[in-house]
C-alpha cells in the first residue's frame, strides 16, 4: 500500500501514476473538511499531454488508526515535521518514508521524530500545478532520484516506480544531489523574485550571479560537498537559458501570495555558513533583501 499525505501537485501525480497501474494507493488529507471536499468530488484528475484522467481513489485523514507502512510525505517543506508527528504514531516498525520536500533541513528533522523508520530522501525534476482543487496537470517530465543517506541499498519497491512511469534513479550521493539543487535555487530563485522576471531575465545581471555561485561554491566546499560545487556556475547558466520563459517557482509562489519555502533553501545555506563561520556577505545581503520582500507582501520568512 502506498500511503500519500497530501493532495497537492506533487502527491497526486504520484497518486494517479502508481495507481493507474494497479498498486493500492491510500491518499491521506489534512482533516475532515478535506475529506468531505474530496468525497464529494470523488477522485483525483490528472491532465498530462491535454488528456484528462479520473482516479477515485481512496482517502483518510492523518488520525484513521489503520498502521502504515510507505508513506510517500508529499507536503511543502514547511509542514513536513508536523505532519509527521501526527502520523508517527501510525508507523509500523521497520515503515519507510519518502521525502519529496525541496531544499534541506526538513529531512533531518522529520527523521530525528521517527528513529527506527527508513527515511528516504528525494530531488525531483518534474514539474506539476494544480489547476483546480484535486487536480493537477502534468506540465514537466522530468526524473527522480532517491537515496538513503544512511544504507546504500535500494528498497525493493524501485521496480513499481519503474512500471508506474516515474523515471528514476537510485543515488548513492542523494545529499549531494539535494545541495546542488538548493545552490541552482539559491542563485536563481530569489534574483528572479527581486528582480519580477522570468529565469532569462538573470542574462541581464551576469555579475550578480557568478558572484553568487562563488559563494555557493565556497559555501558547498565548506560543508563537504565539493562535488556539488562542480561547474555550478556553468549549470546556473545552462538553467537560465534551458528554461528562460519560466518563472521560478519561487518567483509564482510569491505572485501569488503563497508562502516560499525559503527557509529550506536559501535560508538554510545561510544558516549553514554561520554555523561553519564562513562569511558569505553577497548570499547574506540576497537573503535579508528577499526577507524584506517578502515581509513588504506579508509573507513569512519561515
Ligand atoms: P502543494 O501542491 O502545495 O501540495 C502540498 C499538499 O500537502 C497540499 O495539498 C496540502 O494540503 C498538503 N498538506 C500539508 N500539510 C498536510 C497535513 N498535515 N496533512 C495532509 N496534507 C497536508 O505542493 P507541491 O508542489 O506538491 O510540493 C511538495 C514538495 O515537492 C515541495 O517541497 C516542493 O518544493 C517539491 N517539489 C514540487 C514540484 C512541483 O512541480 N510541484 C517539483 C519538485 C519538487 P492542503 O491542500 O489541504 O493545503
Amino acid at each position: 500500500m502506498w500511503h500519500i499525505l497530501g493532495a497537492g501537485s506533487l502527491g497526486m501525480l504520484w497518486a494517479a501514476r502508481l495507481a493507474r497501474i494497479g498498486l493500492p494507493v491510500q491518499l491521506m488529507l489534512r482533516n475532515e473538511e478535506r475529506l468531505a471536499a474530496y468525497r464529494q468530488v470523488g477522485g483525483v484528475t490528472l491532465v498530462e499531454n491535454g488528456q484528462t484522467s479520473r482516479y477515485p481513489l481512496p482517502a483518510q485523514t492523518l488520525d484513521n488508526p489503520a498502521p502504515i507502512q510507505r508513506l510517500l510525505l508529499a507536503c511543502k517543506a514547511y509542514d513536513a515535521e508536523a505532519a509527521v508527528a501526527q502520523i508517527a504514531p501510525r508507523l509500523m516498525a521497520g515503515a519507510e518514508l519518502i521525502l519529496l520536500q525541496n531544499g534541506l533541513g526538513s529531512q533531518a528533522a522529520v527523521a530525528a521524530q521517527v528513529p527506527g523508520v527508513r527515511c528516504i530522501l528525494a530531488s525531483s525534476t518534474e514539474g506539476a500545478y494544480r489547476d483546480g482543487d484535486w487536480r493537477v496537470v502534468f506540465a514537466g517530465h522530468g526524473h527522480t532520484w532517491l537515496g538513503d543517506p544512511l544504507a546504500l541499498e535500494p528498497p525493493p519497491w524501485l521496480g513499481e516506480l519503474s512500471r508506474s512511469g516515474i523515471t528514476h534513479d537510485w543515488s548513492l550521493d542523494i545529499v549531494g544531489r539535494l545541495w546542488r539543487k538548493l545552490a541552482l535555487n539559491c542563485a536563481i530563485n530569489p534574483l528572479t523574485v527581486l528582480y519580477d522576471c522570468r529565469n532569462g531575465g538573470l542574462d541581464e545581471h551576469p555579475a550578480e550571479v557568478a558572484t553568487l555561485c562563488l559563494e555557493l561554491r565556497e559555501l558547498l566546499h565548506t560543508c563537504g560537498q565539493a562535488a556539488a560545487a562542480e561547474g555550478l556556475h556553468d549549470e546556473v547558466l545552462r538553467v537560465i537559458h534551458a528554461t528562460a520563459a519560466n518563472y521560478s517557482s519561487m518567483h509564482q509562489d510569491v505572485a501569488h501570495g503563497r508562502r516560499t519555502e525559503v527557509a529550506y533553501l536559501l535560508g538554510y545555506a545561510c544558516a549553514a555558513a554561520q554555523r561553519h563561520r564562513c562569511t558569505l556577505p553577497h548570499l547574506e545581503a540576497l537573503h535579508r533583501r528577499l526577507l524584506d520582500h517578502l515581509h513588504a507582501r506579508g509573507l513569512p520568512s519561515q
